[in-house]
């Protein structure tokens, strides 16, 4: 297969709104069935490790992920909590925070191309969903994993990380790559000033 969408960008209004809920008939439908393999290769195509239905111009409650967390050396990996997350598929998810301990990393997004910024998240969280079967599933998730799930989840809620991130810390890939990227979090948020405009 090698067919891929377009990404939408933000101030697509799709982006913006509340997705609804599927019913197990829709997640059983071949419309549904033939639409996962292509939003997988989609976000594949695009290198990304998450993609929510609305970010392809459909308001439903339908997320891919897949980290294969190839791509980073192991102490990056081992600083983000990250590590290899099988393709899976998330249909009308309830998202529960577990305990109180968050963690802030710089995070991406596939509508907002090129463009990154400094983003607290729970650092442990609960989904409750159903899978491309329409049986229900029950996810713990920690570290990226658990950023992953919060990224895509509020996609279906009109969230973008834009609407999360400490503004100061927005900038675009290049410059992440040129000025802070071997930085540590906090080294960033004090070079940044975040501190003084109450955003630390
Ligand atoms: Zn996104």
């Amino acid at each position: 297969m090698n067919i891929k969408l377009k990404i939408s960008q933000a101030g697509e209004p799709v982006l913006r709104d509340a997705a609804r809920p599927l019913s197990s008939q829709e997640i059983k439908s071949s419309s549904i069935q033939q639409l996962i393999p292509v939003m997988r290769e989609t976000m594949h195509d695009a290198k990304g490790v998450g993609l929510a239905a609305p970010q392809i111009g459909l308001p439903l409650q339908l997320v891919v992920i897949e980290d294969r967390a190839d791509n980073l050396p192991q102490e990056a990996l081992a600083e983000r909590a990250r590590a290899p997350v099988p393709f899976q598929v998330i249909i009308n998810p309830q998202l529960s925070v577990l305990g109180d301990v968050t963690a802030e990393f710089f995070e991406g997004c596939l509508s907002v191309a090129g463009f990154t910024g400094l983003v607290p998240r729970a650092f442990s969280v609960r989904v409750e969903c159903l899978n491309e079967r329409a049986e229900a599933i029950e996810i713990v998730a920690h570290g990226w994993y658990a950023r992953i799930l919060q990224h895509e989840i509020d996609h279906l809620n009109g969230t973008l990380y834009l609407d999360r991130m400490k503004t100061r810390s927005y900038m675009s890939h290049e410059n992440f790559n040129n000025h802070w990227k071997d930085k540590s979090i906090a080294q960033v948020k004090e070079e940044l000033k975040l501190s003084l405009y109450n955003q630390s």
